[in-house]
């Protein structure tokens, strides 16, 4: 016997067929009416901070079409998610493809509203620039919160062609405003050539915690596990390429060597038991993707984030 539904809900595909009627994330209801709404998936379609391939703008969209196939039930951890949770798509935030700040004026403005009705924001970026406005956002409503970041890059550059703003610095900019304590930092799947032998130090100095793959098949998320702090709640952010382009070809600074589709999943599983804040899905790029491997993976991410907040 099934319980009642929490609220907002996708449509029931033995009515409308998964295959048909306009694309929303997991079919759910297109709304901005926040009213007893627990959770919401949003869009942030800008890639104006890309320094190599562009077309992470093109992402919301991709991922909304191969979502259509996500359903109710979240298997490992047992729980139907929105028989805990009223969940909406809310649609897209309106960037500015021509401007970084006032696309991220935007992004603050519009977290500003749903952190305020209560809802949980999971977002599909866009490029990953757009964390900084979004924990900028969480910072006026939470005092202390740490990072959990799957990328296999550590976004702690200073700048690029004298630009503060871009997707390699949000974290660096984050620290640098107090937004987040490098202690309360911690990227899995950090990997690949360097620009310089030092371009570690600053991240040392700030005791961010790098998981990177040889220690991570060495120990898993033993380590990560060990050393966070559990009295604070989370945000968790994935960079796609994180995952190896193997298995996540569509992104736009793709480094070989990273976590397989099931690593990732079973890493943020592993994850169950802290609290959050938030969620994000960053630096999917269609137009490098073959077959739907990368927007159904990201797509199957955000359940799993799902399955967290449901637990
Ligand atoms: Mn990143
Ligand atoms: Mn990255």
């Amino acid at each position: 016997m099934s319980k009642k539904l929490a609220g907002h809900a996708p449509k029931n595909p033995l009515l409308s067929p998964r295959f048909g009627d306009i694309a929303t994330f997991a079919r759910l209801p297109h709304t901005r009416e926040l009213k007893g709404v627990d959770m919401a998936v949003l869009g942030i379609p800008f890639d104006g901070g890309t320094t190599y391939r562009p077309g992470a703008r093109f992402a919301p969209r991709a991922i909304r079409n191969a979502s259509v196939m996500n359903r109710n039930v979240h298997p490992d951890h047992g729980v139907h998610i929105y028989e805990k949770l009223s969940v909406i798509d809310w649609g897209d935030i309106n960037c500015n493809p021509l401007n970084l700040k006032k696309t991220f004026d935007a992004i603050e403005k519009d977290y500003g509203t749903l952190l305020k009705a209560g809802v949980l924001p999971i977002a599909m970026g866009g490029d990953h620039s757009v964390m900084y406005p979004i924990l900028r956002a969480m910072k006026k409503k939470h005092k202390h919160f740490g990072l959990i970041q799957f990328d296999a890059h550590t976004d702690t550059a200073d700048q690029a062609w004298g630009e503060k703003f871009h997707h390699g610095t949000p974290v660096r900019r984050l620290i640098d405003e107090k937004v987040l304590e490098g202690k309360n930092v911690f990227q899995v799947g950090i990997r690949g050539p360097l620009t310089s032998v030092d371009q570690m130090s600053w991240d040392e100095s700030q005791g961010i915690t790098h998981l990177g793959m040889d220690e991570f098949h060495a120990t898993g998320m033993r380590t990560i596990l060990a050393k966070l702090d559990t009295g604070i709640p989370y945000y968790l952010s994935f960079d796609i390429d994180g995952i190896d382009p193997a298995f996540a070809p569509g992104t736009g600074t793709p480094v070989v060597g990273g976590l397989s589709s099931y690593e990732a999943l079973s890493c943020v599983r592993k994850l169950r038991g802290l609290k959050f804040i938030g969620f994000d899905l960053m630096e999917v790029a269609p137009m490098y993707d073959h077959a739907e491997i990368t927007t159904m993976l990201a797509s199957a991410l955000i359940f799993e984030f799902m399955g967290l907040a449901a637990i």
